[in-house]
């Protein structure tokens, strides 16, 4: 179990820095028409308020939960990852405001996520 999440987070963590060396050209593909309007509107408002966003992920086909086996949220386009400076800043106003899930990724990735699941408010050390 330990190996596989090891695995996971490996993986995960490659698909991060590869986004990040590709740049601009690779973030312009990742779809965002599929979010949920709830989601369209929390990453407009959080632009307007704080700034230009990089979305790290939205749907990823057959996605899982790290170390739960759980489909995630991200498998039906229902979730985003992004990242953004004063990125605390950022998620201090989510906790106030957002009414679905929100996670708050520390270590290499540095994003938050955010879907239109029930309330729900985590703290990672790795990414996810
Ligand atoms: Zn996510």
């Amino acid at each position: 179990m330990e190996n596989m999440r090891k695995l996971i987070m490996t993986l995960m963590l490659a698909f991060v820095i590869t986004g990040g060396t590709v740049g601009a050209s690779r973030a312009g593909r990742i779809p965002t028409g599929c979010l949920p309007s709830v989601l369209k509107q929390r990453l407009a408002e959080i632009r307007r308020k704080f700034g230009p966003v990089t979305i790290i992920s939205t749907i990823r086909r057959g996605a899982r939960i790290a170390g739960t086996g759980r489909r995630s949220k991200h498998a039906d386009c229902r979730a985003v990852d992004f990242k953004i400076r004063n990125r605390m800043k950022v998620w201090r106003w989510l906790n106030r405001v957002h009414k679905g899930g929100l996670g708050l990724y520390h270590g290499p990735c540095k994003h938050i996520h955010i879907d239109n699941g029930h309330r729900a408010r985590w703290n990672r050390g790795y990414c996810g």
